[in-house]
C-alpha cells in the first residue's frame, strides 16, 4: 500500500475515533436525562406546537436515537433540532441538572458536518461576522443604501428576491452613527480601577448608544474604560450553529485581547454568555477567563462611586424584558431591576411573560420567521397591556428583534441608556 493512502486510513481512523468518542460524550449528557417531563411547559416550541418533537424531553430522545445509530440522521430530525431557539429555559427547569445546551451545540456540529449549509450562510458566519471592520464598512455601505433613496428602488425591483436577500433586508435594524473606538477612556483624576470593555460586532455597529452610554456612566463614576482594539465578536452564533472552529478561534482571540484586564464589562447577555462559557468551549484551558466576565448591571450595581453623581427623576412606568442569556445562563436577571432602582420616581415592573423567548435568538428569526414572529407577538401584546412608557432590554439582539416588530409608541432600550440620560447623557 502507498505510503500516502497509509497515511490517510491512519488520519481516518484518528478522526473517527475522535468523532466516536465526542458521540459518547453526548450520549452520557443525553442519559441524565430520566424523561420526567418537568421541563415541557417551559419550553416555548413545545408551548407553540404542542409536539414531544418539539419538546427538550423529545429532542434529547431523538439526539439519544441518532447518536446511538437506532434513529436515521433525517431531515426531520435536522428540523426538529434547528427549531430549537437554545433558549436554555428547559436546562433551568432541569432537576436533573441535564446540560442541553452542551448536547444541542454538540449535536448541531455534526449536523454541520453532513448538510452543506448555503455560502452566504457560511460567508457570514466565517468571513464576515469574524471581522469587525468588515462589518462597519458593510454597515456604513448600509447606510448609504437607506439614505439615498436606492432601498426603495431595489425592492421594487425584485432583485432582492432573486438574490435570496429579501429576508435579511427586510429585517434591517436602524443603523447607528459609527464610532471610532479608542483604547482607553480615563477618567479625570483617580480612577477607581480599570475595567475592560467588550462591544460585541453587532452591538459596535447598530448599538452604539449602549455602548457609548455604558462608558459615560464608567467614567461617571471614576472607572477608566480600557476598549482593547483586538477583540472580535464573542462567537455565539457560531458555537450555537455548529461552527466551533471558528468559535474556538473567536474564544482564543478575545481571552488574548483582556488577557491584561481583570474585569470584563458586557453589554449584552448574548455576548455576556457567550464569553462566560470560554473556559468550558476550550476544556478549561484558562480556568480564570469566565470569572472575570460580569453583566454591566450586575458591575453596576456592586460599584462604588455612586454618592458623587446626580440622578434626575423619572416619572415613568418601565416593564423589564429578561433575555434568555441574562436569566437562563447568566442567571443575572435581577440585575436590571436593582440597577433602575437608582432613578428616582420609576415604577419598575416585570414584562409578563418573562420565562419565554422573544423568538430573537440571534439569528433565528430569520430562518424561522413563522415560530420568532408568534414569540415575539407574545411580548409586543403584554407590552401593548403594560401600560409602560419604556421597555428594556439587556440584550441587544432581543432588543433589536422587539424593535422590528413594536407596533406601539413605548421606546425600547437599554436599562444603562435610561439611566445614563437620568445622568446627563446626550444620545
Ligand atoms: S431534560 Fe430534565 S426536566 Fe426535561 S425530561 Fe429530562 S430530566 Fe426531566
Ligand atoms: S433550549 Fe429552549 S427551545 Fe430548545 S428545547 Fe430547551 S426550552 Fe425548548
Amino acid at each position: 500500500m502507498p505510503t500516502e493512502t497509509i497515511l490517510l486510513d491512519h488520519r481516518t481512523s484518528r478522526s473517527e475515533k475522535h468523532a466516536k468518542n465526542k458521540d459518547a460524550s453526548l450520549i452520557k449528557i443525553a442519559d441524565h436525562c430520566v424523561a420526567c417531563g418537568l421541563c415541557l411547559p417551559h419550553c416555548p416550541t413545545y408551548r407553540k406546537t404542542q409536539s414531544e418533537a418539539d419538546s427538550p424531553r423529545g429532542r434529547i430522545a431523538l439526539m439519544r436515537g441518532v447518536l446511538e445509530e437506532r434513529l436515521p440522521f433525517s431531515e426531520r430530525f435536522i428540523e426538529h433540532i434547528d427549531l430549537c431557539l437554545t433558549c436554555h429555559a428547559c436546562e433551568r427547569a432541569c432537576p436533573n441538572n441535564v446540560a442541553y445546551g452542551e448536547l444541542v451545540d454538540g449535536m448541531r456540529v455534526k449536523i454541520e458536518t453532513k448538510r452543506n449549509s448555503g455560502f452566504l450562510h457560511k460567508l457570514a458566519l466565517r468571513h464576515m461576522m469574524t471581522r469587525p471592520r468588515l462589518l462597519q464598512a458593510i454597515a456604513a455601505s448600509l447606510r448609504i443604501y437607506v439614505k439615498s433613496g436606492a432601498q426603495s428602488v431595489v425592492r421594487k425591483s425584485g432583485l432582492l428576491k432573486l438574490l435570496g436577500l429579501d429576508k435579511l433586508e427586510r429585517n434591517l435594524p436602524p443603523l447607528e452613527t459609527p464610532v471610532r473606538w479608542k483604547s482607553i477612556y480615563p477618567v479625570l483624576g483617580n480612577a477607581r480601577a480599570e475595567v475592560g470593555l467588550f462591544l460585541g460586532c453587532i452591538a459596535r455597529t447598530i448599538d452604539t448608544t449602549t455602548l457609548r452610554a455604558t462608558t459615560f456612566v464608567l467614567n461617571r463614576l471614576g472607572y477608566t474604560v480600557i476598549v482593547p482594539p483586538e477583540q472580535n465578536c464573542c462567537g455565539a452564533l457560531h458555537s450555537h450553529s455548529g461552527e466551533r472552529e471558528t468559535a474556538i478561534n473567536l474564544a482564543q482571540q478575545n481571552m488574548r485581547a483582556f488577557d491584561h484586564v481583570d474585569t470584563i464589562i458586557s453589554t449584552a447577555s448574548g455576548c455576556g454568555a457567550q464569553l462566560g462559557e470560554y473556559d468550558q468551549l476550550l476544556k478549561n484551558e484558562f480556568p480564570t477567563f469566565s470569572r472575570k466576565v460580569v453583566d454591566i448591571a450586575t458591575f453596576l450595581n456592586q460599584a462604588d462611586g455612586w454618592d458623587d453623581v446626580a440622578i434626575t427623576p423619572l416619572n415613568a412606568k418601565i416593564v423589564v424584558h429578561d433575555p434568555c442569556t441574562l436569566r437562563n445562563v447568566m442567571r443575572q436577571e435581577k440585575s436590571p431591576y436593582e440597577l433602575l432602582k437608582r432613578i428616582p420616581g420609576v415604577d419598575i415592573k416585570a414584562l409578563p411573560g418573562n420565562d419565554q423567548c422573544c423568538g430573537g435568538a440571534g439569528n433565528y428569526f430569520l430562518h424561522f420567521p413563522e415560530m420568532a414572529d408568534s414569540l415575539v407577538n407574545d411580548k409586543i401584546n403584554a407590552l401593548k397591556q403594560s401600560g409602560a412608557d419604556y421597555l428594556v432590554s439587556a440584550n441587544i439582539g432581543c432588543a433589536l428583534f422587539m424593535r422590528l416588530r413594536n407596533t406601539t409608541t413605548i421606546e425600547i432600550l437599554h436599562p444603562v441608556v435610561l439611566l445614563a440620560r437620568q445622568m446627563g447623557f446626550i444620545c
